[in-house]
């Protein structure tokens, strides 16, 4: 199949701005203008609520919301199914003491979503190490209307964990520079703009090397609970083995994180990890995975490790 045919079979996936308004008025409202909640393939003007994402919609892959005013004034995000995984497997909690990082953040959609969550409570720091795209995450949050997020425009790993702003910091959200190999509906403008087609196991081995040094970076902060890691990667090299690779690590091994469980993990979403590419066959039910050719969504890859330390203080 094509990226263009593949493309046609994936609804076009609008998030419901919480910080704006509910589900239901959105719904109401796109009633009012037309449309049916008869699934995004019935009509042209057909759409539905996501079965697994609160307050995700699909319509019809050929309806264009690009200048829809919603769009503009950032009462609804253009977000693929999959890329609103990271986020809602974080699951930060909406209180004024909560302290969250994306570390990777530009565009922006992962970082309004996990505003959203946070009921624009607590803090929200939004890490973005290349100007342009610094610039780009700006305006999408304002247009979001994020009021928790600080946006720094520096390099995650020069970013200090004994820093006093970041000490408290329990939630992480990676979701770092890929391959981008599973990106079928570029609408979302995931990509970054190097070499997109070179999927050399050179490159991916360097850019492993690189997602791996982003995670243990992420664990070296005091109170850190919970770590999401995310790819629009289809490459084990990216993935299950970025994962294995951790598990390697010091901070696996000595028992301070592990893989989070697999009810933790979005465990409605069937497609799990490739259980040939992890050391423990046992671990693949931990990790997500979304297939461009069978799940209506772009390629994608999501896992979660969290701090086993006797003492973690938890979402609850
Ligand atoms: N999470 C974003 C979203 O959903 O809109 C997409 C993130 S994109 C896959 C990865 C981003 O991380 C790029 O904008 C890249 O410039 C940035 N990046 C890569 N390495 C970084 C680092 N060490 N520190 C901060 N940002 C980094």
């Amino acid at each position: 199949q094509t990226d263009d045919s593949r493309a046609a079979l994936i609804p076009r996936y609008v998030r419901v701005n919480t910080a704006c308004w509910t589900s239901e008025e959105a719904i109401q409202t796109f009633i009012s203008r037309g449309y049916q909640l008869s699934g995004p393939f019935q009509s042209e003007q057909g759409f539905s609520r996501d079965g697994h994402i609160p307050n995700l919609l699909a319509f019809n892959p050929k309806t264009q919301f690009a200048d829809d005013p919603l769009y503009k004034a950032g009462k609804i995000i253009l977000q693929d199914k999959a890329s609103c995984f990271p986020a809602h497997i974080l699951a930060p909690p909406s209180r004024d003491d909560c302290v969250v990082i994306d570390a990777t953040a530009a565009p922006g959609n992962k970082t309004s979503h996990l505003s959203a969550l946070m009921g624009n409570k607590g803090k929200l720091f939004a890490f973005e190490r290349d100007r342009k795209r610094y610039s780009t995450l700006q305006a999408m949050l304002s247009r979001a209307h994020c009021q928790n997020v600080e946006t720094v425009n520096a390099d995650f790993l020069t970013v200090s964990p004994a820093d006093d702003r970041y000490r408290a910091v329990t939630h992480i959200l990676l979701d770092p520079s890929c391959s981008g190999s599973g990106i079928v509906n570029r609408l979302d403008h995931l990509l970054e703009a190097e070499d997109e087609n070179d999927d050399g196991q050179e490159r991916l081995n360097k850019l492993a090397a690189f997602q791996l040094s982003m995670i243990r970076h992420a664990m070296k902060f005091p109170l850190v609970q919970r770590i999401v890691y995310s790819t629009c990667s289809i490459h084990a090299t990216e993935n299950e083995h970025v994962v294995r690779d951790v598990l390697k690590t010091e901070e696996a091994l000595s028992g301070r994180f592990t893989l989070a469980p697999p009810k933790e993990v979005l465990p409605s979403w069937q497609r799990r990890g490739l259980a040939e590419e992890v050391d423990n066959p046992d671990y693949a039910a931990s990790l997500v995975r979304c297939s461009p050719d069978e799940d209506a969504t772009n390629g994608f890859f999501v896992s979660m490790f969290i701090r086993t330390d006797p003492d973690r203080k938890d979402n609850e």
